[in-house]
């Protein structure tokens, strides 16, 4: 028989339940027990839904009430000294103030899990820590499911995994460090890893016995399946962790333990074939959602003791399998391995939306192309029962998943004709603009006739209650299309005179209108869809609902251009009207899986550049197109950055291409790893890009200097992700300090990024203060 298993659940329930309770929790609302109450409820609710769906092997310990790895550092005992952690059992304060600080102490680090939206809390390492197992947390939940009689397989972060996604600190910055922020839209880039003098593979040989004792008390509990996760070894990993990998195993697999499944995702281990096959573990798992390729590579003389689990059914888009497909796949492989083939989601589901039965309001043909996890576990039941009872056993299914499949590639709602002659029309077109950035620069200049150190801000303005509340009062029918418009128009107003009393040369309209800077564009563009319930984590209690991209996208009618038009028609200086850029909106949707991302992209790129167009017809002049995802996108292995950026860089460049020089097109990210990937951002061609530096101290532009970073820059002299004032003096310093490695004439002023977090009371001082420190610059340089 072929055996069903699953990588993981998403754990936030039907109706984001977890996030309710945490949130209650922390609010005092609710006490511990009755959160560990609700956590109970959805465990046992989501360990049945798999077991009616047919999942032999039901994963345990996905579940937690902020994150995995930060679940994985409790169990381990690997609590940074600043929470003053006494030993024992990690309790629930002390876990919820390393997800999200305490009065006294910052947060621990988050940063993105691989490349997908979610964000884990980065484990913190120093030289000489211990490790001791902390928690009790997997063994209870192993109990509670076998109590309920399901057939648990506890899943752990594997040693390797665990220690390369933390980072090294030293102890006395562990302790006074500024804790990480919680902003929308800039969750947790991460920052540069620290370097401490230790290597943090040196602590494997401490963690080892912890993870040797979980798996003893795993044996103990009748526990035969324990599901190692080691998603680092799809990256660029050096040759000592790989050696490291061999050693790891055969240290954990001595003694009375339970099997051990491998598992890999997210990308190819091809290229570690034979060290995984030659590893004392019972079974691997791949994800050929991602590399195909990887089945024959590891079909080849699979070791007989082995299973073997193939990840056919992808975990991280919302789209319905192609069970032919699958089952090609996954022949040859039932033909070579009989019943030691598993078959499972490519990775764990907490990466797609809970259940698609949820969604009464998408159409039917739409709904009939999609699956969410509980649909994707009976995909997997069925070309199980296909595999082994053959397809007559499961027609109907087949035939049900044959016909959303052809009506997919021959929809008229995802293939539009003239999309795709638009794309034919651009051939080769590289999106150069008509003259090279000096050509450019000097157009520029004589037509706004900016000071020198224009200022400007990113973009929003504070997003008050009473925007919130209108849009929420708007959506449910409560408050009328034209009042909503007119509260917005009369919020732009303000936020255009304030602008103009302080002073700065370049204004925005503030951005009240827009829910989200990529769902804003997603609800008009054609192409895209919007789902009621389709919610993913994307860290602690913060979930995302991602637009589906599933056709063809193209711009039905203008998006911005009455709103910068109104804005300009309030101020005789130039109003900079907002865009988001195309590998932005890609990166935060989900998107086809029936054309290469390069593609989707450029279509999305083709109608920015509409949008773009129309805004130059209205009379703005400068433009600015955000791509805070850029680095986001770059693929896991460094092989393949080039050919990324070369599309990304090219779809940012297509969206701004159509402007003339006297054109000013922004761009603006933020995040402060850019060493990497300098000649890509400079390929973007931006005329200005504003980027984040104030948290690292203008540090970041050492890189543009010595680069050579061609076009203008504005360093970000405050950082908007706390609520400090800085004082004027703080950002003459920033900007003189900007100013050594830059050329003066090439410098922007602004803050780091969008302030719509932030209150009035915060934003009206800060930027007056950043006003004045532009004018004492002015005056100094
Ligand atoms: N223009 C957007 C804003 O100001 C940019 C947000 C972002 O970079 N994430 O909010
Ligand atoms: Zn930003």
């Amino acid at each position: 028989m072929t055996r069903v298993h699953n990588l993981g659940f998403p754990r936030i329930g039907h109706k984001r339940e977890l996030k309710k309770a945490t949130e209650a929790y922390w609010s005092g609302e609710i006490d511990g027990a009755e959160l560990e109450a609700r956590g109970a409820q959805l465990r046992e609710r989501h360990w049945r839904i798999q077991q009616t769906c047919g999942v032999d092997l039901v994963p345990v310990g996905d579940f937690t009430f902020y994150d995995q790895m930060l679940d994985m550092s409790c169990t381990l005992g690997a609590i940074p000294p600043r929470y003053d952690f006494a030993g024992g059992e990690v309790d629930r304060d002390t876990f919820f103030a390393m997800a999200r600080g305490s009065k006294t102490q910052p947060a621990m680090e988050m940063t993105k899990w691989f490349d997908t939206n979610y964000h884990y809390i980065v484990p913190e390492f120093h030289e000489d820590m211990e490790f001791r197992l902390s928690s009790e947390r997997i063994f209870a939940q192993v109990k509670e499911a076998q109590a309920l009689g399901v057939k648990a397989k506890p899943v752990l972060v594997g040693p390797l995994t665990y220690l390369w996604l933390g980072k090294e600190k030293d102890l006395d910055i562990a302790h006074g460090e500024a804790g990480h922020r919680h902003d929308e839209g800039c969750a947790g880039h991460g920052e540069a890893p620290r370097h401490s003098g230790f290597d943090r593979l040196s602590l494997l040989p401490k963690v080892l016995p912890v993870y040797a004792e979980i798996l003893a008390k795993l044996a103990a509990a009748g526990v035969e399946w324990v599901q190692m996760d080691e998603p680092a070894l799809v990256l660029d990993l050096p040759q000592e962790w790989l050696d490291a990998l061999d050693t790891a195993y055969a240290q954990l697999t001595q003694g009375k333990t339970p099997k051990i499944l491998l598992a890999t995702y997210f990308e190819s281990v091809a290229d570690h074939a034979a060290r995984l096959k030659a590893l004392p573990v019972a079974g691997l798992h791949l994800d050929l959602r991602r590399t195909p390729a990887q089945r024959d590579v590891f079909l080849q003389n699979y070791p007989a003791d082995k299973i073997l689990s193939l990840g056919v059914v992808d975990g991280r888009n919302v789209w319905r399998t192609d069970l032919d497909a699958a089952l090609e796949l996954l022949a040859p492989a039932h033909k070579a391995l009989g019943d030691r083939l598993w078959i499972a989601p490519s990775c764990s589901l907490m990466h797609s939306p809970v259940d698609l039965a949820q969604e009464t309001e998408l159409d039917d043909e739409l709904k009939s192309w999609l699956a969410f996890s509980v649909q994707k576990l009976d995909e997997l039941s069925v070309l199980a029962r296909a595999i082994d009872k053959g397809e007559s056993a499961v027609a109907q299914e087949l035939e049900a998943a044959r016909k959303a499949v052809a009506s997919r590639k021959s929809s008229p709602r995802i293939h539009n004709a003239a999309v795709n002659a638009r794309l034919q029309e651009l051939g080769n077109d590289d999106g150069q603009r008509h003259s090279p950035f000096p050509a450019r620069a000097q157009a520029q200049a004589a037509r706004f006739k900016l000071p020198p150190f224009p200022t400007t801000t990113i973009g929003s303005f504070p997003q008050t209650p009473e925007i919130r509340k209108a849009r929420l009062q708007n959506r449910k029918g409560e408050l009328s299309d034209a009042k909503y418009h007119k509260m917005m128009e009369a919020e732009v107003a303000l936020v255009v005179k304030e602008q103009e009393r302080l002073g700065l040369d370049v204004p925005v309209h503030g951005e009240p209108e827009r829910n989200d800077m990529v769902e804003y564009f997603g609800e008009q563009l054609a192409g895209f869809a919007f789902t009621r319930h389709g919610w993913v984590q994307s860290y602690g209690s913060r979930y995302v609902k991602p637009p589906l991209i599933f056709g063809d996208v193209s711009r039905p009618h203008p998006m911005t251009v009455e709103w910068a038009k109104y804005a300009q028609s309030l101020t005789s200086k130039p109003m900079k009207g907002m865009l988001t850029g195309p590998v932005t909106i890609l990166q935060w949707s989900f998107v086809r899986d029936d054309q290469p991302r390069e593609r989707t992209a450029l279509q999305i790129a083709l109608a920015i550049r509409d949008e773009v167009k129309d805004l130059i017809d209205a009379g703005i002049g400068i433009i600015q197109i955000d791509e805070p995802a850029y680095r986001e996108g770059l693929p896991l292995k460094r092989k393949d950055w080039d050919k990324y950026l070369g599309w990304a860089s090219r779809a940012f460049r297509i969206s701004a291409q159509i402007a003339p020089d006297d054109v000013q097109i922004h761009t603006h990210m933020c995040y402060s790893e850019f060493n990497d990937i300098l000649p890509a951002i400079a390929a973007m061609d931006a005329d200005v890009i504003t980027i984040e530096t104030s948290r690292s101290q203008m540090e970041l532009l050492d890189a543009f200097a010595t680069f050579n970073y061609p076009n203008e820059i504005g360093p970000g002299v405050y950082d908007i992700h706390s609520p400090r004032v800085p004082s004027v003096e703080e950002m003459v310093q920033l900007m003189e300090k900007a100013a050594k490695v830059v050329p003066a004439e090439r410098l922007w002023v602004n803050p780091d990024c969008g302030l719509k977090t932030r209150k009035w009371a915060e934003v009206t001082p800060a930027l007056e203060n950043m006003v004045k420190a532009t004018q004492e610059i002015r005056q100094r340089l």
